[in-house]
C-alpha cells in the first residue's frame, strides 16, 4: 500500500483489496474501529481467530507506521512474507538478520516507507531503539502473544514485563495486546502489567468449531497412532510426545510405515531443527513428531492433525497446542492418548522443576484440570471452554463423547464386582492385581495368596483387561475408590454414601469405556474421519472442487512459493484454491472476488490461475 497519509482509506476498503476478504469476522470489525479511532485495548482471540488483521488494518488506515512486537522470529519472517505478498510495506527487525537487513529497515522506516514493521521485545527494548522509534510517526504498538507477560500464562517471558514502558513513552499511541490464552488471571494480569487496565477487552468466543476433539484411553500409543494416521496419508499435522527418545522412535516407526515424518526436539542442533521446520512450512503433508519444543510461532495455516500421546502439562497448554490445527477454518483433528501413567511423571515434573512452591501449586492445580477433561463423560468441547468461563448450551457433535454416544454404558454391575473385588481382597491391591482377580488370571500372586479361592474370582469375564483398568481408573476419578499412596496406590472404598447405594442396588452408574480390545485396532479414527473430514467451519462452498484442478493450482502454488523462497500458504491459501477450483472464475474481475484475492496478488497472479483454470477445466 502507498497510501499518503492525508488520505486513510476506510477499513473494509482495505479488507477487501489488500486482503481480499469481504468482511469483518466476529469482533474484528469493532476492534478495528477502536483502534483506528485511537483506542488501546486487550484482545482475546483463539488461535485462527484473525487476531493479525485487528493491528494490520489499522496501522494501513492511520498515520505511521504500525510497530509489532512478537517474541518469535520465524513468525515474524512469515507474517512480512505474507504482507509483501499482499502488497503491504512491511519488514522485521530481529537477530537472526544481517547488520545489513537492519540497516535497510531502519531506513526505510525513518523514510516512512513502511506501514507495519514487526521487532522481538528484545530488539525493541535494546540500545536506542525506543528513543529512534519516538522520532517516528507510529500508528500503534500491537504486543503479539501477550500472555507472555504473565506468570500464570504458560509461557512466561521476563522481558516482556519491560513493555509496561510503552504507556509512559508513548501515551497517545494506542497499544493492542492480543492473545489466544484466555483465562480469567492471566487475562488481569497482561491488563495490569501492559497498564490496560482502563482500556477496552475484546472477548470473542474461544470455541474452534472446525477442530474434532478426539479423546482415547492409552493402550499402544504407537499402534493406536498408526491406525489415527492411517486415513490420512499426505496431511500435514503435529505429533507431541513428551521425551526426546519417544519423539524419535516414533518419527522413525511413522516413517517405516510410509508417512513423510520427522522429529523435532531441542536436542538436535540448530540447523537440523530449521530444516525440519523449513519442509514442514514449505511442504503441505509433512509430519513434524516433536516435544513441545516446537509448535510456538507456527502459523502454517493448513496444520489437519495434532496428536498427543502423551499428556500435555494443562489445559491451556492442550488448547494452545491443538489450536495449532486448522487455523485456516477447514477441518481439523485434535487426538490425543491418555493413561495412568502420564499423572505421576508430570507431577513429579513438577515438583523436580525447581520453581517456588506456590507456582508448583498452580501447576498441579492446572494439571487437575486436564485430568478432569481427559475423564470427563460430558461433552469435551463443553468442558474445555468452561475452562475459559465460557459457556456452550448444548453438546457440540464434534467430539468423541458426542460423536460415539454409544460409549457411554451402564456400568453399574461391573462397579459392583469391581467394588467387591477389592472388599474380598482385603482392601489393599492396586488396580493390576484386582483385574487379574477378575478375569480370572492364573498368575503366580493370586496361587500365593490364594485368591483363586474367592468368590470374585474369575467373575468378570464380560469386560477384558483393558475395560476393567479404565473402570477402576474412572471409579477412582469419581471418587468410589480412593488410591492410597502410603499403600503403593493400594485401592480401597471412597465416599461411603456413593459407594453403599451403588452396592445396594439402590444406584446405577453411567461411564464410558474403551472399546474391547479385538475392535480397538481397526479403532473408530477412520469413521470419525469419513464423518466430519470434509467439514469447513465457514462452509464456503469449496466441497465440489476438482480434485485434479486443485492438484493442478497446489502443484503451481509449491511452484510459485519456491521460487521466490516463501511457504506456499503465503501465495495463496488451500482455501482460496478450493474456491478457485469450485468456482473456477473466468476473468480478472470474478477472480477479484474469490477470497484471499486481493489487488496486489490479482496484479502478480491472476494471469496465471486463469490460464491454469482454462486448461484445467478443459
Ligand atoms: P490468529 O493470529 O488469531 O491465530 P490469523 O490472524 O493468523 O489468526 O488469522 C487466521 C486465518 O484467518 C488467516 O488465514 C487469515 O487470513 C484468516 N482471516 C482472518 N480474518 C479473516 C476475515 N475477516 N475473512 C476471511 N479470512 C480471515
Ligand atoms: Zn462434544
Amino acid at each position: 500500500m502507498s497510501t499518503a497519509p492525508a488520505i486513510t482509506p476506510a477499513p473494509l476498503q482495505v479488507l477487501s483489496e489488500v486482503f481480499g476478504y469481504g468482511a469483518f469476522r466476529g469482533p474484528q470489525a469493532e476492534i478495528v474501529g477502536h483502534v483506528v479511532g485511537g483506542g488501546s485495548a486487550l484482545v482475546l482471540m483463539p488461535t485462527g481467530g484473525g487476531k493479525s488483521l485487528c493491528y494490520q488494518i489499522p496501522a494501513l488506515c492511520r498515520p505511521g507506521t504500525g510497530v509489532v512486537v512478537s517474541p518469535l522470529i520465524a513468525l515474524m519472517d512469515d507474517q512480512v512474507a505474507a504482507l509483501r505478498q499482499a502488497g503491504v510495506r512491511a519488514a522485521a527487525l530481529h537477530s537472526a538478520q544481517g547488520p545489513e537487513q537492519a540497516q535497510a529497515a531502519w531506513r526505510a522506516l525513518r523514510a516512512g516507507e513502511l506501514d507495519l514493521v514487526y521487532l522481538s521485545p528484545e530488539r525493541l527494548l535494546a540500545g536506542d531503539c525506543l528513543e529512534r522509534l519516538a522520532e517516528l510517526p507510529i500508528a500503534l504498538f500491537a504486543i503479539d502473544e501477550a500472555h507472555c507477560v504473565s506468570q500464570w500464562g504458560h509461557d512466561f517471558r521476563p522481558e516482556y514485563l519491560q513493555l509496561a514502558v510503552l504507556a509512559d513513552r508513548f501515551p497517545t499511541i494506542p497499544r493492542l495486546a492480543l492473545t489466544a490464552t484466555a483465562d480469567g488471571r492471566t487475562r488481569e494480569d497482561i491488563r495490569e502489567r501492559l497498564r490496560l487496565t482502563d482500556d477496552r477487552v475484546f472477548l470473542a468466543s474461544f470455541d474452534r468449531p472446525n477442530i474434532t476433539y478426539l479423546v482415547r484411553e492409552k493402550e499402544g500409543p504407537g499402534a493406536q497412532l498408526q491406525a489415527f494416521l492411517a486415513p490420512r496419508k499426505g496431511e500435514a499435522g503435529i505429533v507431541y510426545a513428551r521425551s526426546r527418545q519417544r519423539v524419535d522412535r516414533l518419527a522413525q516407526e511413522l516413517a517405516a510405515a510410509g508417512f513423510d515424518a520427522l522429529a523435532y526436539h531441542a536436542g538436535l542442533d540448530h540447523q537440523r531443527r530449521s530444516a525440519v521446520l523449513e519442509r514442514f512450512r514449505r511442504d503441505s503433508g509433512v509430519i513434524v513428531v516433536a516435544t513441545i519444543a516446537f509448535g510456538m510461532g507456527i502459523d502454517k495455516p493448513d496444520v489437519r492433525f495434532v496428536a498427543h500421546v502423551d499428556l500435555p502439562k494443562s489445559l491451556e497448554a492442550y488448547y494452545q497446542e491443538t489450536g495449532r490445527g486448522g487455523r485456516d477454518g477447514l477441518a481439523a483433528v485434535a487426538w490425543m492418548v491418555h493413561g495412568p501413567g502420564d499423572v505421576p511423571q508430570l507431577r513429579r515434573f513438577i515438583e523436580d522443576s525447581g520453581a517456588e512452591p506456590s507456582q508448583k501449586a498452580i501447576e498441579h492445580g492446572k494439571l487437575d484440570a486436564l485430568i478432569g477433561f481427559t475423564e470427563a463423560s460430558t461433552c469435551r468441547r463443553q468442558v474445555l471452554l468452561g475452562h475459559f468461563g465460557e459457556s456452550l448450551e448444548q453438546p457440540c457433535g464434534n467430539c468423541d463423547v458426542c460423536l460415539e454416544p454409544d460409549r457411554c454404558q451402564d456400568v453399574t454391575e461391573a462397579a459392583r464386582k469391581a467394588l467387591s473385588a477389592v472388599y474380598r481382597t482385603g482392601s489393599r491391591f492396586g488396580a493390576a492385581h484386582l483385574v487379574d482377580v477378575l478375569v480370572g488370571a492364573n498368575s503366580e500372586k493370586i496361587r500365593v495368596l490364594g485368591h483363586q479361592e474367592l468368590s470374585v474370582y474369575g467373575i468378570g469375564k464380560e469386560l477384558d483387561r483393558g475395560q476393567w483398568r479404565s473402570l477402576f481408573r474412572q471409579l477412582v476419578a469419581t471418587g468410589l475408590l480412593i488410591s492410597d499412596p502410603a499403600h503403593q496406590g493400594g485401592l480401597r472404598f471412597g465416599d461411603r454414601e456413593q459407594v453403599s447405594p451403588l452396592l445396594r442396588g439402590d444406584a446405577t452408574l453411567e461411564l464410558r469405556l474403551p472399546l474391547p480390545k479385538r475392535e480397538r485396532r481397526q479403532g473408530s479414527e477412520a469413521g470419525a474421519s469419513r464423518r466430519f473430514g470434509s467439514a469447513s467451519a465457514d462452509g464456503n462452498g469449496a466441497g465440489d472442487a476438482d480434485p485434479q484442478l486443485l492438484q493442478a493450482l497446489k502443484d503451481w502454488r509449491r511452484e510459485q512459493a519456491r521460487s521466490q523462497g516463501v511457504p506456499p500458504y503465503v501465495v495463496f491459501h488451500d482455501r482460496t484454491l478450493m474456491e478457485l477450483a469450485s468456482r473456477r472464475p473466468p476473468d480478472l474481475a470474478s477472480l477479484a472476488g474469490v477470497t484471499g484475492v486481493g489487488k496486489a496478488k490479482l496484479a502478480s497472479y491472476g494471469e496465471a490461475v486463469l490460464a491454469l483454470l482454462a486448461t484445467g477445466a478443459a
